[in-house]
């Protein structure tokens, strides 16, 4: 990597975005040369025309853009393509390479928090977070039922999940938007009385830093993890694979 490069992020809205803030940091504190901005695109018919007029060492993409930006790319890595979703890209000589560093963020930050108790998963949610969790919980054997507003084949609704259920899945991960800033009082609807010491509650949001979701495994003595931990490893994965 050249000490002049631009690193950036796409999605739509980006005012909100915490990559910015973070890489912006990062390169003061550690003296790197570098800059990264937010190129908020309203279509991703924009991407080409992006890597045509900015001189681009990677990029970040969110909201809505981690499936769509896939086909726009040189190569997909198997990763990236096992989970169907994109969060980083490496530009080198005109080929572009997607890869996904949600899964490695989540994973890294799961694993110290795993006992022997925690065999089983429910994953709230169905959406681009929740393939990169389900991903990874296939890759550490650990089986999962998601739960979904909608039934289906493959998932059961709030409904279905009774005390029964929250007692067989010791690991319980929100996936879902539920209890984000500014609705911070909102939580899956879960019979949270089953929830006791032995589970493991996961949000992947990270403000408030403690979701009502979080705050109902906490009182029931229950280990509780946000998601501000998976959104710095991320960060910090895609700064790594720039630079491999
Ligand atoms: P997404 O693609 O929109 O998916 C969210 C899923 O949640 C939906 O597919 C939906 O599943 C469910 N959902 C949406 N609205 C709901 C509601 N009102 N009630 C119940 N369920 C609802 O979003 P995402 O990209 O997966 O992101 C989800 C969350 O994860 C966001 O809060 C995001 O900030 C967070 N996130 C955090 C990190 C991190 O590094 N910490 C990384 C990625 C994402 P069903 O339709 O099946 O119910």
């Amino acid at each position: 990597m050249t000490t002049t490069c631009l690193f950036g992020l796409i999605g739509y809205p980006l005012t909100h975005s915490f990559s910015p803030g973070y890489f912006a940091r990062k390169f003061a504190v550690e003296r790197i040369a570098a800059r990264y901005e937010a190129f908020p695109l309203l279509e991703i018919s924009g991407f080409k025309a992006l890597l045509a007029t900015q001189q681009l060492c990677g990029l970040n993409v969110t909201i809505p853009y981690k499936q769509a930006v896939m086909p726009l790319l040189t190569e997909v890595d198997a990763v990236a393509l096992a989970i169907g979703a994109v969060n980083c890209i490496s530009i080198k000589s005109g080929r572009t390479t997607g890869h996904n560093t949600d899964a490695a963020g989540f994973e890294k930050s799961l694993m110290p928090l795993l006992g022997r108790g925690h065999k089983r998963a429910l994953v709230l949610g169905t959406g681009g977070a929740a393939k990169a969790v389900t991903y990874v919980l296939d890759k550490l054997n650990i089986p999962f039922l998601q739960v979904s507003r909608t039934k289906s084949k493959n998932t059961v609704t709030y409904d279905d999940v009774d005390t029964a259920l929250i007692e067989l899945h010791k690991i319980i991960i929100n996936t879902t938007p539920l209890g984000m800033y500014p609705n911070v009082e909102a939580m899956p609807p879960l019979p949270y009385a089953a929830v006791g010491a032995g589970h493991l509650l996961y949000d992947l949001i990270y403000n408030p830093g403690e979701t009502a979701f979080l705050a109902q495994g906490r009182e029931r003595g229950a280990t509780t993890k946000n998601g501000i931990e998976m959104l710095y490893l991320q960060a910090e994965e895609s700064w790594a694979i720039w630079n491999s």
